[in-house]
C-alpha cells in the first residue's frame, strides 16, 4: 500500500525555488523519462504546473460486473481467483477475477510474473480501473490503468485529470509525477492583492493552480482559475516589456539641432507630406531632442510614406553630428531605400553608403574605414550593418524597416548595441489590433501613419470564382499589352514543399503557355538569391507576370505593377490580403486586386470580401480580421507573431488584457519589482531581462 502514498519531496525542495529545477529532481524521473517529457516541452518542474489537463476521467463509481458497459473506462472491485502464466511465448498472462455478479479476465502482455503476483494476491479483493472489452463471451480488461488494494481505493475512485502525453509516459506514470508537484506547490506570497483578486473575478495563485489540475476548470477558459493564469501570463509579458523600456529610458543622451537640413529637404520634396507624416515627424523630433533615448515604432500601411519620414528625421541627427544606420530585411528592399536616400540627400553634403553581404571586398573596406572615421553619415543595408567589424565613429540613430520578426529580446540587444546615445526607430507595415500591439510592442512608443499620400488611388478589389478563370485571360492580355505588370499569388502549401512547388509550377506552365517568355516563378524551395534574381528581372521589366507562392516582401516598390491576382483567397487572413494588394498601385496607374475563390463561399467568406472591397484602412481591416477570427481563420496572425501566449487569447480575454495594461502601466505596482520575479520566471521571461536570483 506504500506504493500509492503521496510522494513526499525532500524538504529542501519545498522552497519556492524548487519548481525552477529540472524535472529529474522529482522522484521517479530518470534520464529516459526526462527525455520523453522534453518532447512535451516539459523540462523544469514548473512546466508541469503549466501543463494543464484537457479533460478528466471519471473513475469514481464502482460498477458490478453485470452492469459493465463495453468500450468504456470503468472501475471494479473484484476478488482474484486464479493467475495464469502460459509458458508459451506471445500468449498473454491472464488473471481471472470475479464479484458476486460475474467474472472478468485481466490481460497483460509483457508484464513480469512476480510483479503481477504482487499486485493480484490470490483470493483478495482489488480495485481495478480500465477500459472494458468483451472477448469470447467474457468481459476483460487489457493492461488496466490502475490496480490497487482496497486500502488505497480513494487513489483510484475519483475524477482523474487527463493530460496530453506522449509515447513513453502513461497516465499513471504522469500522475505520479504531476501530483508530486501539484500537491506540494510552494506557498507563495501572491503578487495580486486579495481585494484585486476578488474585484476582478480571479483566484489566488495557489488555489488557481490546484483547481486547474484537479477539475475540468482548465477546459473552461472563462473559469476563475483559468482567468487567473491568463492574467498572470499577460502580466508577465507586459512586465517584461515595461522593464525593457525602463532600462532603455534610463540612459541619458543629448542631441542638439535646429532642423535646418530637414526643413530644406521637406521644401525640396516633389510632394507635400501628409498630415499624418508631419505628426509622426514631430513625435520623432521630440524624442530625438529629449534626453531620454527614443524607442519608437512607426506603424503604417505599405506606401504610407514611413521611409521618407525616417530619412527626414535622420537629417536632424546628422545635423547634430551623429551617424545614422538604416537596416532593411533584404538586399533589394535596402537598395530601394538607398536609392531614395540618395535622391533626398542629393543637394547636401550628407554622405550615404550601401552595404550588404554582397558588397565587394575593396568597397567593403572603404566603407568600414569611412564609418570608423565618421566620413560616412548614413549607412544603409542589410543586417551586415551590425556585424562586429563595423565600428561607427558616433552612431546616433538606428532605423529598422519591416522588423515584425523581431522579438523583445532582439530589440533589447539592438538597443544595447547602439549604446546610450543611440535612438532606435522601427518601422512596420503590419497593422495589428491594439491588444496585439500592446503585447508585442508595449515597451515602445507608437506612432501611426494613418493616411496615404493624396494622389494614391484606392485599389479596386474584385472577386471571382476560380471556375471562371477563363474570363480573366483577355483582361490580363490587355494589361500586358499596355505594359503593366501582374502578380499572381497561389497560397503556400505548408505541409509539403513538393506539393507547393508542383501547384505553383502547374499554374506557371498554364500562364506561360498563354504568355510565352513573359512569366516568372517564385516558390518556397528557391534559394534567397534565386528569388532575388527573379524579383530583379520583374523590377527591370524582363518579365511581366510573376507567379509566386511565398509571399513577396512587403516593402518593395514595384511602380509598374498594377494587378494582383490572388488564388484561393480564402486561405489568407484579411490583413494578409490587404498587405498583398498593397503591392500594386504604387505608381501612377490604377491598382487592381482580383480575388479568386473556390466554389461555395461561406457567409463568413462573403463578409470578408465585402470588408476588403469597402475599406482601404489597414488598421480597420486588422480589427475586423480579429473579430472574424472567431469564425475560424487564424492564418494571418501566426505571421504577426502572436504566438506569445500559451493561455491568453486576445479575443476571449480582451478584458484581462485591458486590466493588465492598467495594472502594469498605469498603477505604480511595479515599483516593488522583486515580488514579480517568481511570475517572470514561471513564464520564462526572467532571462530576457536578466533576473537571476530572488
Ligand atoms: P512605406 O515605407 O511606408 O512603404 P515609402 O516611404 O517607401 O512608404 O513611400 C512610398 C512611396 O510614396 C515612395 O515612392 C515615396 O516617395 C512616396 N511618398 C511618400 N510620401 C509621400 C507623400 N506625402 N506624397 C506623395 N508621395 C509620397
Ligand atoms: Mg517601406
Amino acid at each position: 500500500s506504500q506504493k500509492y502514498n503521496i510522494y513526499i519531496i525532500y524538504m529542501g525542495l519545498l522552497k519556492k525555488n524548487f519548481i525552477f529545477q529540472e524535472v529529474n529532481k522529482l522522484k521517479g524521473v530518470g534520464s529516459k523519462l526526462s527525455r520523453y517529457l522534453k518532447n512535451k516541452k516539459i523540462e523544469k518542474i514548473k512546466d508541469i504546473i503549466l501543463h494543464l489537463p484537457y479533460s478528466e476521467t471519471d473513475r469514481s463509481k464502482i460498477s458490478e460486473l453485470n452492469q459493465l458497459e463495453i468500450g468504456k473506462i470503468q472501475t471494479i472491485k473484484v476478488i482474484v481467483k486464479k493467475l495464469n502464466f502460459p509458458r508459451i511465448r506471445n500468449l498473454p498472462n491472464r488473471i481471472m477475477c470475479e464479484d458476486d455478479t460475474g467474472k472478468i479476465d485481466i490481460i497483460y502482455f509483457n508484464s513480469r510474473e512476480g510483479y503481477l503476483r504482487k499486485i493480484f494476491p490470490l483470493n483478495e479483493t482489488v480495485i481495478i480501473s480500465g477500459k472494458v472489452n468483451f472477448f469470447r463471451n467474457k468481459y476483460q480488461i487489457t493492461n488496466p490503468d490502475y490496480v490497487t488494494s482496497i486500502d488505497n481505493q480513494e487513489y483510484v475512485t475519483k475524477n482523474i485529470p487527463k493530460y496530453n502525453l506522449t509515447k513513453g509516459i502513461n497516465e499513471k506514470k504522469y500522475r505520479q509525477i504531476s501530483e508530486q508537484v501539484t500537491q506540494n506547490l510552494p506557498v507563495i506570497e501572491d503578487w495580486l492583492s486579495e481585494k484585486f483578486i476578488k474585484q476582478n473575478n480571479l483566484l489566488n495563485w495557489n488555489d488557481a493552480i490546484k483547481k486547474l489540475h484537479n477539475s475540468d476548470e482548465s477546459k473552461n477558459n472563462k473559469s476563475k482559475s483559468f482567468r487567473r493564469i491568463v492574467f498572470d501570463e499577460i502580466c508577465a509579458n507586459f512586465l517584461t516589456l515595461s522593464e525593457n523600456r525602463k532600462r532603455i529610458k534610463k540612459e541619458k543622451k543629448n542631441k542638439v539641432f535646429n532642423e535646418i537640413y530637414a526643413k530644406r529637404i521637406i521644401k525640396q520634396l516633389p510632394f507635400q507630406l501628409t498630415k499624418s507624416q508631419k505628426k509622426v515627424l514631430d513625435e520623432i523630433n521630440i524624442d530625438l531632442k529629449s534626453n531620454e533615448r527614443m524607442f519608437r515604432i512607426i506603424q503604417g500601411d505599405v506606401g504610407s510614406g514611413k521611409t521618407i519620414v525616417s530619412l527626414i528625421s535622420m537629417a536632424n541627427v546628422i545635423e547634430a553630428k551623429y551617424q545614422c544606420a538604416l537596416m532593411g530585411p533584404t538586399e533589394i528592399l535596402s537598395l530601394q531605400h538607398y536609392e531614395l536616400a540618395k535622391k533626398i540627400f542629393k543637394n547636401s553634403s550628407v554622405k550615404v553608403e550601401f552595404l550588404s553581404g554582397k558588397t565587394d571586398p575593396i568597397k567593403k573596406r572603404q566603407i568600414h574605414s569611412g564609418i570608423k572615421n565618421g566620413e560616412i553619415n548614413l549607412l544603409i543595408g542589410t543586417h551586415a550593418l551590425f556585424q562586429k567589424k563595423i565600428n561607427f565613429k558616433k552612431l546616433g540613430f538606428v532605423v529598422i524597416d519591416e522588423q515584425h520578426k523581431f522579438g523583445v529580446k532582439q530589440r533589447s540587444e539592438l538597443a544595447q548595441k547602439g549604446g546610450s546615445n543611440c535612438d532606435v526607430l522601427l518601422m512596420s507595415a503590419t497593422p495589428i489590433p491594439r491588444t496585439m500591439m500592446m503585447s508585442n510592442y508595449g515597451d515602445m512608443d507608437i506612432s501611426k501613419i494613418t493616411e496615404k499620400p493624396a494622389h494614391r488611388k484606392k485599389i479596386i478589389t474584385l472577386s471571382k470564382p476560380e471556375k471562371k478563370i477563363q474570363e480573366l485571360w483577355p483582361f490580363i492580355k490587355k494589361q500586358v499589352n499596355e505594359g503593366n505588370q501582374i502578380f499572381w499569388v497561389c497560397p503556400l502549401i505548408e505541409e509539403s514543399q513538393f506539393l507547393d512547388f508542383s501547384s505553383a509550377k502547374r499554374k506557371f506552365d498554364l500562364i506561360n503557355k498563354k504568355f510565352p517568355n513573359l512569366v516568372g516563378l517564385i516558390h518556397g524551395s528557391l534559394k534567397k538569391e534565386e528569388k532575388e534574381n527573379i524579383i530583379k528581372s520583374f523590377l527591370n521589366k524582363k518579365i511581366f507576370i510573376l507567379v509566386s507562392t511565398t509571399v513577396i516582401e512587403v516593402g518593395i516598390d514595384f511602380p509598374n505593377a498594377n494587378l494582383i491576382v490572388i488564388e484561393n483567397a480564402n486561405k489568407f487572413g484579411l490583413s494578409q490580403l490587404h498587405q498583398l494588394r498593397g503591392r500594386v498601385g504604387r505608381g501612377t496607374k490604377q491598382g487592381m486586386c482580383m480575388l479568386l475563390f473556390k466554389e461555395g463561399l461561406s457567409k463568413n467568406a462573403v463578409k470578408r470580401i465585402k470588408i476588403l472591397k469597402n475599406s482601404d484602412d489597414g488598421f480597420y481591416i486588422a480589427e475586423e480580421d480579429l473579430k472574424l477570427r472567431g469564425f475560424g481563420d487564424l492564418t494571418g496572425y501566426q505571421q504577426s507573431g502572436n504566438k506569445n501566449f500559451k493561455f491568453a487569447d486576445p479575443i476571449i480575454h480582451e478584458d484581462l488584457f485591458k486590466l493588465a495594461e492598467k495594472y502594469i502601466y498605469q498603477t505604480d505596482k511595479y515599483s516593488d519589482q522583486s515580488k514579480y520575479n517568481f511570475l517572470l520566471k514561471l513564464f520564462d521571461k526572467a532571462e530576457i531581462i536578466n533576473i537571476k536570483e530572488f
